[in-house]
């Protein structure tokens, strides 16, 4: 086989693997974006860490997808440095995430999606590309961009569609309610020659 169709076999083999991970972060309320570090070990590819999106649930705005995976694998080689390894991620990475990243030396990111609010591989700012920051990471986008993409939007269209609804539903209700502050006035009215006949 070609070794580029081979590699790009593994890339797609490898994203379809971060694009559950995705799932998951829909499945717990989070933005969906997933991560898979992959190593390359005695020439045979192993999955050493998945992680995804999980801010929200975490109460940590550093817990994107690709650190929540970078620190399983960090962890587990009992290494602050991964030169051998590539991570897979469905959304291009952050700038946070792409520092990280080069910080811990990987080998190659790939990513799916492009972010054109806050990618640093392009979008935004291209951090992999200014030699004075990278010096060992090569990255590459697009891979499985279209189911990768999708779910974002399909995830933001229901996000909207959900607070839609809910303001429809306060409207509605706040439309039929019966006037409690009316009542409650009544009720302190009551009261008063009460509470004046006690002094
Ligand atoms: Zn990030």
């Amino acid at each position: 086989m070609d070794p580029r169709d081979e590699q790009a076999r593994h890339d797609e083999a490898a994203m379809r693997l971060a694009l559950d991970q995705a799932h998951n972060a829909w499945l717990v309320g989070e933005v969906p974006v997933g991560a898979v570090i992959v190593r390359e070990f005695e020439g045979q590819r192993q999955v050493l860490a998945t992680g995804y999106n999980r801010p929200i649930t975490t109460h940590d705005p550093t817990a994107h997808a690709e650190i929540v995976a970078l620190r399983h694998a960090a962890q587990l080689l009992g290494n602050y440095r991964l030169p051998d390894c590539e991570l897979y991620v469905t959304l291009e990475p952050c700038a946070m995430c792409a520092m990280a990243l080069m910080h811990a030396r990987f080998k190659r990111v790939v990513f799916a999606a492009v972010d054109p609010k806050t990618g640093a591989a392009g979008s935004v700012v291209d951090l992999f590309a200014n030699p004075q920051l990278n010096h060992h990471t090569a990255v590459h986008g697009g891979v499985l961009a279209e189911p990768c993409g999708s779910l974002l939007r399909n995830f933001f269209a229901e996000r909207r569609e959900q607070t839609r609804r809910a303001r429809e539903a306060a409207a509605a209700a706040a439309a039929t309610e019966p006037d409690y502050d009316i009542v409650e006035v009544i009720e302190m009215q009551d009261t008063t020659p009460g509470d004046l006949s006690d002094v």
